[in-house]
C-alpha cells in the first residue's frame, strides 16, 4: 500500500468508486481508494440499480443523463458488464398537479434531449399491457430510462481506474484520520497510515463515524429501504419484450421486472434507522430487520 497519495477516497461503493473512476478519466495521478470489505459491501450491494431521467432539475438531469450513457458504455471500456437493461420507464400522474409537473419536466428534459413523452392511459397501456390505469390522468415516458446491476457497474468503474492508475485497497477499514502540521490528512487504516492532500467521505451508511474522526458531526441520519421481489408471475413470463419501469402514486412504489417476476420498491414505508448506533464500522453486506407487512398497501 502507497503511504503518501493525492487523493484519499474512503468506500468502495457506487459513490466512491464512481469519483475515483472519473478522477482517474480527468487525469489525476495518484489517486487510491480504501475500502473495510469488498467493494459494493454497504448500500450499493443491494439497489435496485434504476437508471431514472425524470428530475426538474436542469443540473441533475444533465447528471441523470450521463449515467445512463455511462453504464451503458461502461462494457465496451472495459470488459466488466454493468447489467444495463434498457427498458424505458413510465411516471403515473394522478391529479392536475402531477399533470402540470409532468409538462414542467418535460421542458427540463427536452433542453438535454433526454426523451420524454406525455402519454394518455391507453397509450400507458400499450407501452406496458399488464398495468391497470385506473384514476390514472396521463404518463411520462421517459424511454432512456433502465436498470443496471449496481455491483457490475461499481466494478466496471473500478477496473476502470485501476485500467488509468488508480488503487484499490480493498478489507482495509479506516480507524482514524489526524490532521497533520503541513495540512495534509494522515488516515490510519488497518494496513497501515496513507499521508495524502485530498480526502473524501464516501463511507455511506457510516459517514457519520468517519466524520466523527475528523471532529465533525455531519447531520446525517440511515433510513431503512427495501424493496420486495415476487416468484415468477407466468404474465411476465409470457411478455416477449421487457417491461418499462412504473412509477406509481396510487400505492407510493416503483415496480420492475426481474427475469420472470417484479421488484416491487415501498417508497413511503421507509422509515428512520432503528439501530443507526449498532453501525459498528465492521459490518458488511448487512440487511435491515424486514419492515414489510401486510398492512402496506400495493
Ligand atoms: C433496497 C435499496 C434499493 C435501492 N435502489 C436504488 C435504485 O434503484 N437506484 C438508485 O440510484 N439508488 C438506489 N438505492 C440507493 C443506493 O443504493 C445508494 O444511494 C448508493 O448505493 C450509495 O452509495 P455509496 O457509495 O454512497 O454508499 P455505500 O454503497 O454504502 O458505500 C459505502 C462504503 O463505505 C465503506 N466504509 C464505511 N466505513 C468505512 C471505513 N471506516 N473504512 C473503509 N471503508 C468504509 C462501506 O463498507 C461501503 O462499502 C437503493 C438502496 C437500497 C437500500
Amino acid at each position: 500500500m502507497k503511504t503518501h497519495a493525492r487523493v484519499v477516497i474512503i468506500g468502495g461503493g457506487a459513490m466512491g468508486v464512481g469519483l475515483l473512476y472519473h478522477l482517474a478519466k480527468e487525469g489525476w495521478k495518484d489517486v487510491v481508494l480504501v475500502e473495510k470489505g469488498e467493494l459494493t459491501s454497504g448500500s450499493t450491494w443491494h439497489a435496485a440499480g434504476l437508471i431514472p431521467h425524470f428530475i426538474a432539475s436542469l443540473n441533475m438531469a444533465k447528471i441523470h443523463y450521463y449515467g445512463a450513457e455511462l453504464y451503458k458504455n461502461l462494457e465496451a471500456e472495459t470488459g466488466q458488464s454493468t447489467g444495463w437493461h434498457g427498458c424505458g420507464a413510465v411516471r403515473l400522474a394522478v391529479n392536475q398537479d402531477q399533470v402540470d409537473w409532468f409538462h414542467y419536466v418535460k421542458g427540463i428534459l427536452d433542453q438535454i434531449g433526454a426523451e420524454c413523452h406525455l402519454i394518455s392511459p391507453e397509450e400507458i397501456r400499450e407501452v406496458h399491457p399488464l398495468l391497470k390505469t385506473d384514476g390514472i390522468l396521463m404518463g411520462a415516458y421517459t424511454t432512456g430510462d433502465g436498470h443496471t446491476d449496481p455491483s457490475g457497474a461499481t466494478h466496471a468503474m473500478a477496473i476502470g481506474a485501476k485500467n488509468r492508475g488508480a488503487e484499490i485497497y480493498r478489507n482495509n477499514r479506516v480507524l482514524d484520520i489526524n490532521l497533520l502540521p503541513s495540512g495534509e490528512w494522515e488516515v490510519v487504516t488497518e494496513q497501515g497510515k496513507i499521508v495524502c492532500e485530498h480526502l473524501v467521505n464516501a463511507a455511506g451508511s457510516f459517514c457519520a463515524q468517519v466524520g466523527a474522526m475528523v471532529g465533525l458531526k455531519l447531520p446525517v441520519i440511515n433510513m431503512v429501504h427495501q424493496y420486495l421481489m415476487t416468484e415468477s408471475i407466468p404474465e411476465v413470463a409470457a411478455l416477449t419484450k421487457e417491461l418499462p419501469v412504473v412509477r406509481d402514486p396510487r400505492a407510493s412504489c416503483y415496480y420492475r421486472q426481474e427475469q420472470s417476476g417484479l421488484i416491487i420498491g415501498p417508497l413511503k414505508c421507509s422509515q428512520k434507522h432503528g439501530d443507526s448506533t449498532a453501525l459498528t464500522g465492521v459490518l458488511t453486506m448487512r440487511f435491515c430487520r424486514q419492515i414489510w407487512n401486510a398492512s402496506n398497501r400495493t
